[in-house]
């Protein structure tokens, strides 16, 4: 009898290998008397391992694909910044001194302490950097107490073509695995929206997470086969199975080294209707293999990635000049570059002070209603957005609009930074494209509001689904219920096309949803055109999009968009996707 194991797929494809568990948790650490005379020792010892981690972690960044957001990349920079900083190569080496003990009971002492300071603020980003410190004091831990299965990320035989389960993942511990030749993993926690997630997505690695538990059948090198489009993990498999399997991941991989050849193909439908395939991008740097994915443009700049990581805030002029440099680098495509969404998970070590700790970070002041609240911080952006507007085709974006007392107050406020730009002779783009995002189901509902007074909307279904079925996106004991077929989700979207069509506004979307082909032809059916996707999904959304004519597809969209049933609507889907 096989055994499965359901989860969140967070990626594509199958692996098929030998399981390899991860051991982790908490690395106990015990006290030891160190003799005066070997003190000097000691603290090499405890240098010896900062060192090796600093290794680690850059052969790590040396490894991650160009083409992976910049906010991984980031992340491991942090982690990289933490190993030069005194709290954690200094201060452990006086510890060292101080009590005549081992580097491990050193490094446990100034990780508790600044676990109470951070326990201390109740400042949500501050926690992440609590997470931070633990991550690299383990790492270094490892080193040090012999536990560090990592140490060659080249040399270990165990995890090439390994299926590895663990607990949880960071983003750095998968880029690592990625480098060490693992075919896949699953994760008992995690959400499909996390760092990490994204990076196996960018890494097109099989992966599931959120599985809550792996039973205790399932031992290192069973060989097992990790469905990740299923959210699947299948053990003590009859060779039939296996080989079932082994044909589709043949016909995957096959299809995949075809797709390079549509890069410069148009995304035109079988019916002849020009589609729009453009690209989400987190930082400068993104741009590139946005390009190198055959994008025609920048349909989602996340422009509050250029907020983390810091404690300052870029003023006008540094935003002027990353959104400049976009635009030099995009060569004439145009780039929709998004006003701030800072708010809810997505924190920056300026933000303005908050009068209270919100208890529903996600439906308090975030995005356009933080920005509307804090002119300080917004009009420097729109300064910049506008100012570069000069140089080449940019567009502006609002998001998480929800009245229409909040879109007027945002448009005058653009005119009049508008007017002040002119009466400092500062150029731009006077008939600068201003959209917003449809992201509050609110504003789905009265979407011919919004598709009157904007040049055009982009449903960012991210939030739609998150606001429209009450599920907090990173919570992962909710994202069982994240369903983009809920006919909720599905009416509200089909009404921002609709109200598109009616007042002639371009409609694009740019959520997660947009990325995934599953949904491509019903999207087509819906009479969406413009998709605005990550670099590595694009090609699969064109390779789908080149072989579909629209028009046979009306009856089933217009019956999954009545049906209620969620078994109708799969069928009705998959027989939709296989015409
Ligand atoms: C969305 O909500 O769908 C979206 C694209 O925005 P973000 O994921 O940045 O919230
Ligand atoms: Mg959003």
């Amino acid at each position: 009898m096989s055994i499965a194991i359901s989860g969140i797929g967070i990626s594509r494809g199958i692996a098929i290998g030998a399981v390899q568990r991860l051991e982790q948790g908490e690395i106990e650490v015990y006290e030891a008397a160190i003799p005066g005379a070997l003190i000097e020792e000691e603290i090499s010892r405890f240098r010896r391992a900062v060192r090796t981690a600093r290794q680690q972690l850059k052969a790590i960044r040396n490894s991650i694909p160009e083409t992976t957001t910049a906010d991984i990349t980031d992340f491991i920079d942090t982690h990289l910044l933490m190993l030069e900083d005194s709290m954690l190569t200094a201060t452990p080496v006086e510890l060292i001194r101080q009590h005549q003990c081992n580097a491990e009971w050193a490094l446990k002492i100034q990780r508790d302490a600044l676990a109470q300071v951070f326990d201390e603020m109740d400042d949500p980003y501050l926690r992440t950097r609590k997470d931070d410190v633990d991550h690299v004091v383990n790492r270094i831990l490892r080193i040090l107490t012999g536990r560090d299965t990592h140490a060659d990320p080249l040399d270990d035989d165990q995890l090439r073509g390994a299926i590895v389960i663990a607990h949880d993942l960071t983003p750095a511990e998968t880029a690592l695995l990625h480098h060490q030749g693992i075919a896949g993993f699953i994760t008992e926690s995690g959400g499909p929206l996390s760092h990490t997630a994204i990076l196996a997505r960018s890494l097109g690695l099989p992966a599931i997470v959120g599985t809550h538990t792996t039973p205790h059948q399932i031992r290192d090198g069973d060989n097992v086969i990790l469905d990740a489009s299923r959210g699947v993990l299948l053990a003590d498999l009859d060779a039939a199975t296996l080989r079932d399997y082994r044909r589709q991941q043949r016909q995957q991989q096959k299809y995949r080294s075809e797709l390079k050849h549509l890069k410069d193909e148009p995304a035109i439908t079988l019916d002849g209707t020009r589609m729009h395939l453009v690209a989400n991008v987190e930082l400068r740097e993104d741009v590139l293999a946005a390009r190198r994915a055959g994008a025609e443009g920048i349909g989602l700049y996340r422009t509050e990635f250029l907020f983390m990581n810091r404690t300052d805030i870029p003023d006008e002029e540094e935003q002027l000049q990353q959104y400049l440099s976009v635009v030099k680098t995009l060569k004439g495509l145009p780039v929709t570059i998004r006003t701030l969404d800072l708010g809810s998970d997505k924190e920056c070590g300026a933000e303005p002070a908050r009068e209270h700790t919100p208890v529903n970070p996600a439906l308090g002041l975030r995005a356009i209603r933080l920005c509307l609240k804090h002119a300080d911080l917004f009009r420097p952006q729109l300064r910049a957005i506008l100012r570069a507007s000069a140089k080449g085709p940019v567009r502006m974006m609002i998001p998480m609009l929800s009245s229409a007392h909040e879109l007027d107050t945002v448009l005058a406020l653009i005119d009049d930074v508008k007017q002040e730009l002119q009466r400092e002779r500062l150029a731009f783009d006077l008939h600068i494209p201003v959209g917003g995002m449809i992201e509050v189901p609110a504003a789905a509902l009265s979407a011919s509001l919004f598709a009157r007074k904007l040049d055009f909307l982009s449903i960012g279904t991210n939030d739609l689904i998150q606001y429209t079925l009450a599920i907090d996106r990173v919570d992962d004991e909710v994202t069982y219920l994240y369903d983009p077929l809920h006919p909720a989700v599905l009416r509200l979207v089909k009404m921002v096309i609709d109200a598109g069509r009616q007042y002639h506004t371009p409609i694009a979307m740019c959520g997660e949803m947009a990325g995934d082909t599953r949904y491509t032809r019903l999207l087509l059916g819906m009479g969406l055109t413009e998709f605005s996707v990550h670099p590595t999904a694009l090609l699969e959304i064109k390779d789908t999009i080149i072989h579909s004519r629209v028009a046979d597809f009306h009856t089933q969209v217009d019956g999954i968009l009545q049906d209620d049933e969620p078994a109708a609507i799969i069928e009705r889907l998959d027989a939709l996707n296989k015409m």
